[in-house]
């Protein structure tokens, strides 16, 4: 695979962000250690605009919406303006842990059984019927959470943190290989919807060259009009609003279209009425660390906090081969609690105080066996008031960028936002320049009695895992990563790889995974599956294989603290991306050491 490689084209001296040279913005780097602040995502661009923004006093709030605003030009098929996703923060100057949650939410008029095709549950052949669709779009949440946290955290006004995001519409970014390999499985679809075709595919209809570029002032615009009159008015209502709805409700197909596209249900008042969800944070003590995650509506940090409990309460491993094989065991259990008891929290009573007691973990971890069930596990009992749901549950691998950010003030941003499937539901809302959602087919789309069953004014479960670590208080790591149901497993296993088996972080995040998620198999990379611990795993604990889609796991990015020497210079960072999957990221701090 060719490196990926993303350059801002004409940057003139006036357009001073990411004022550096061009050939810098294409240096990527997956580990990067220094002070000042330290910042790590999928996107040099988007690294960079942080850096920059920290670099001229801004905070990591203030950074992260900046990097947001780039990751939504140069990532479209994994994040923008059209998705949601979830946020935990430290707030440096209390301590606290708080997550946002701005998960996209379905429309009033949906019902558990607005999936069906022919009166009869999706099969999974079906599922591009019902991504590729207007049903499939919920209430972005993504402008929303933007202007929250710049509203409560931030210095910046939220047009110059998306005045970095609105000059790279406007100039450009060059394809790489990576968005050309994504932008190919799309095009069938692609080629139905004008609005999208004219962005990303050639007029030939075939995906946009390696090498050349794309430039899209209509999102370059929509910046702008929410920088101006404001996410409520500007996004949340009026024009823009009555677009989405339109985009969503009339597929604006071309007449040669090749697809029946489904028409969604959502209306203006949906949009109106969305808001952010502050939420407490789910959090357990690990081994001397004070680990804190996600709660419902996503299942990222019940599931892998409830899965390092189990390992905090087995019997502690004589070797690392034991630990990985508790690990993916541990994670098994955890998967069955998370289909029979989660999703959102407004519809579903979620036994979390029961899924993360010291008592229940136990009680799971007795039945880590010898050797590996060779099928699914039954969940446990962990709160005899709630009952278990019908155990269905959406085991989809889509696409998703995670942003980590900090700075020397002590405020940690640990961002991972999404539009489900890379491409979302393949509709660029016309004249706007961004791409819908396709995130409700999150929901259990073939259930009509799951707890994440599709329901009107419903967040679909997520497996988003945004996760910051402390001791005694103070940052120790923050990690997350993109990858669908495997999100929580790539999460776990870093924790466990740093935490447990002491490697360094780049170590950890660069380690080949395994994800075990209540099935007969094991998905595991190659590199996984060849090394000796892979070959052990197989013949002691009878642990099987196969190879998930597209050979990768996940693409993390994390941030690790050392507590600095002085005051005046806070803290130091070790910032950390992906050398090589999704074409490897890009990590940098403020001022670079040791
Ligand atoms: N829709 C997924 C989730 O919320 C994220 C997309 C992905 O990375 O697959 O769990």
């Amino acid at each position: 695979m060719m490196r990926r490689v993303r350059t801002l084209l004409g940057v003139t001296a006036a357009c001073a962000v990411l004022a550096a040279p061009v050939a810098a913005a294409q240096e990527k780097q997956p580990t990067a250690r220094g002070t000042g602040g330290a910042a790590a995502s999928v996107d040099p661009l988007a690294t960079r605009a942080a850096i920059d923004v920290l670099r001229k006093g801004g905070n990591a709030f203030d950074a992260a919406i900046a990097a947001a605003s780039v990751l939504g030009v140069v990532e479209p098929y994994s994040s923008g303006v059209g998705g949601g996703g979830y946020m935990t923060i430290r707030e440096g100057s209390s301590g606290r842990i708080v997550t946002l949650d701005s998960r996209e939410t379905s429309p009033k008029a949906m019902t558990p059984n607005s999936f069906f095709i022919d009166g009869q549950p999706p099969t999974d052949a079906q599922f591009p019927i019902n991504r590729y669709s207007g049903l499939s779009t919920g209430v972005p949440g993504t402008p929303a959470l933007w202007e929250y946290v710049l509203r409560r955290y931030g210095t910046y006004s939220l047009a110059k943190a998306l005045s970095y995001g609105e000059r790279v519409a406007e100039h450009g970014f060059t394809v790489d290989q990576t968005f050309f390999d994504q932008t190919t499985p799309n095009v069938p679809y692609f080629a139905d919807v004008p609005s999208t075709a004219a962005i990303y595919l050639d007029p030939d209809g075939t995906p946009r060259d390696v090498g050349s570029t794309i430039r899209n002032p209509d999102l370059a615009k929509t910046y702008r009009l929410i920088a101006r009159k404001g996410v409520e008015r500007g996004f949340y209502r009026g024009p823009l609003a009555a677009a989405i709805v339109a985009a969503a409700d009339n597929p604006p197909l071309a007449p040669t279209a090749t697809h029946t596209w489904r028409k969604g249900l959502m209306t203006k008042s949906d949009l109106s009425v969305y808001r952010v969800r502050r939420r407490v944070p789910v959090h357990i003590d690990y081994h001397g660390y004070e680990v804190w995650g996600m709660p419902p509506s996503s299942s990222g940090g019940t599931t892998s906090l409830e899965a390092l409990n189990i390992l905090q309460h087995s019997t502690p491993p004589a070797s690392r081969i034991q630990t990985l094989y508790r690990y993916l065991e541990a994670s098994r259990l955890a998967y069955a609690d998370r289909n029979a008891y989660l999703g959102d929290p407004a519809f579903v009573r979620n036994p979390l105080a029961g899924l993360l007691s010291g008592g229940y973990a136990a009680q799971r971890a007795a039945l880590i066996g010898a050797t590996a069930p060779q099928g699914p596990v039954a969940a446990g009992e962990p709160a005899a008031t709630v009952p278990a749901g019908d155990a269905a549950s959406v085991d989809r691998v889509g696409s998703t960028t995670h942003l980590s950010v900090a700075d020397r003030s002590g405020n940690v941003v640990a961002y991972t936002f999404t539009i489900e499937q890379t491409g979302g539901n393949g509709i660029v809302v016309p004249g706007y320049g961004f791409l819908l959602n396709n995130e409700l087919t999150d929901f259990d789309t073939a259930s009509t009695t799951a707890p994440n069953r599709a329901e009107g004014h419903k967040r679909p479960r997520s497996s988003i895992a945004p996760t910051i670590v402390t001791r005694r208080k103070q940052p120790f790591m923050t990690v997350g990563s993109p990858g669908g149901a495997s999100i929580i497993t790539t999460v776990l296993q870093i924790l466990v790889d740093r935490i447990d088996l002491h490697m360094t972080l780049p170590d950890a995040i660069a380690a080949p995974r395994a994800s075990q998620r209540n099935s007969a198999t094991t998905e595991a990379e190659p590199a996984f599956q060849s090394a000796p611990e892979g070959q052990q795993l197989i013949s002691t604990y009878k642990e099987a294989y196969r190879l998930p889609a597209g050979n990768e796991i996940g693409a993390a990015t994390g941030i690790e603290f050392r507590r600095g020497k002085s005051r005046r210079r806070g803290p130091s960072f070790v910032a950390v991306a992906e050398p090589k999957r999704r074409g490897g990221g890009a990590a940098a701090v403020v001022t670079p050491g040791r």
